[in-house]
């Protein structure tokens, strides 16, 4: 009996301690996946991050800032600012693409909606709302727009463009899933874009028939002119026509993914509207039709590409 009742008592140490262990177990696994599950809400990056790391689902759309409407000259703290702004927006020699611009006006409607100010680049009411943006994001506060400030809005637009995260040796193939824009919407030949891509961009044009008739007091605004490029038809024509753009753009172009357009939004006289002519983009960015396209477009998804005023992309499928 009494090495039964030892036997016993060993296999009831045995369970008890087993029963503490798994418990303990139990435990550390528990603790473990609260510590390493992923956090499920999208996390807005930081400006300064570096753009890799997100995937689709995770993209931020941050449209632009409601605009505040009200007297752009009563802001009377911000006049040196806003003389500072109107001198450099026609005169400030950089270069904020690569290629030296002069000036920064050709950005101001971005920069406008970007601030949330319905204000001129030369108005008080416009240097507010640039202090304002500053005090969260920008190096300095007094209204006054620099490079710096400008590089740090140019990161958000790059990433609000799910394109522009792909690098070049991940590049999609063409996308095979293509419909035909009817021909009154096209500009020159015909074009092919993908389904859902042709119909946010009816939605879209249908809104600005509505909200903005003055804008299509000219015919081809808005029109698409280039829509899904085949990268071998795009390899073959900038061999014939010796001008390849950038090796980037015959590499991965993003007109590959049928999600880019180019619309018409105007040109400088003796340009074309694709033109990356400085002049022909200044003329672009005082276009009523761009002008609308950069406070409306992300109503349907749609966002741009800030050196080429014509160039937009719909966002609402993944590339
Ligand atoms: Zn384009």
């Amino acid at each position: 009996m009494g090495a039964l009742a030892a036997i016993g008592g060993w296999i009831m140490r045995l369970l008890r301690w087993t029963a503490l262990l798994a418990l303990v177990g139990v435990g550390v696994l528990i603790g473990g996946w609260l510590l390493l599950k992923p956090d499920p809400r999208p996390r807005a990056p930081a400006l300064s991050e570096p753009y890799q790391g997100e995937t689709f689902a995770e993209r931020p759309l941050a449209p632009p800032r409601a605009v505040e409407t009200g007297d752009c000259g009563e802001a009377t703290q911000y006049t040196e600012a806003a003389r500072a702004n109107s001198g450099s927006a026609i005169s400030l020699v950089w270069t904020p693409f690569g290629p030296e611009e002069v000036g920064w006006e050709t950005y101001g409607p971005l920069i406008a909606a970007e601030i949330g100010t319905a204000c001129g680049f030369g108005q008080p009411g416009f240097a507010a709302a640039l202090a304002e943006w500053q005090r969260r994001h920008g190096p300095s506060r007094d209204g006054v727009l620099r490079p710096a400030d400008f590089e740090i809005m140019k990161q958000a637009w790059h990433r609000r463009r799910p394109f522009s995260k792909i690098r070049p040796e991940d590049c999609p193939p063409p996308t095979a899933d293509l419909t035909f824009a009817g021909v009154e919407e096209v500009y020159g030949r015909p074009m092919q874009l993908r389904p859902g891509t042709l119909a946010a961009y009816r939605r879209m044009i249908a809104a600005a028939r509505a909200e903005a008739p003055e804008i299509f007091a000219r015919p081809e605004a808005l029109k698409i002119f280039s829509a899904f490029r085949d990268p071998e038809a795009d390899a073959l024509r900038c061999e014939a026509d010796g001008n390849c753009d950038g090796l980037r753009r015959t590499l991965c172009s993003a007109h590959r993914t049928g999600l880019a357009l180019d619309l018409h939004v105007g040109m400088a006289a003796g340009r074309d509207p694709a033109s990356t002519a400085n002049a022909n983009r200044l003329a672009q960015s005082r276009d009523p039709a761009y002008r609308w396209l950069v406070r409306n477009a992300h109503r349907f998804g749609f966002v741009n590409y800030a050196f080429e005023p014509w160039h937009w992309e719909w966002t609402g499928e993944p590339v």
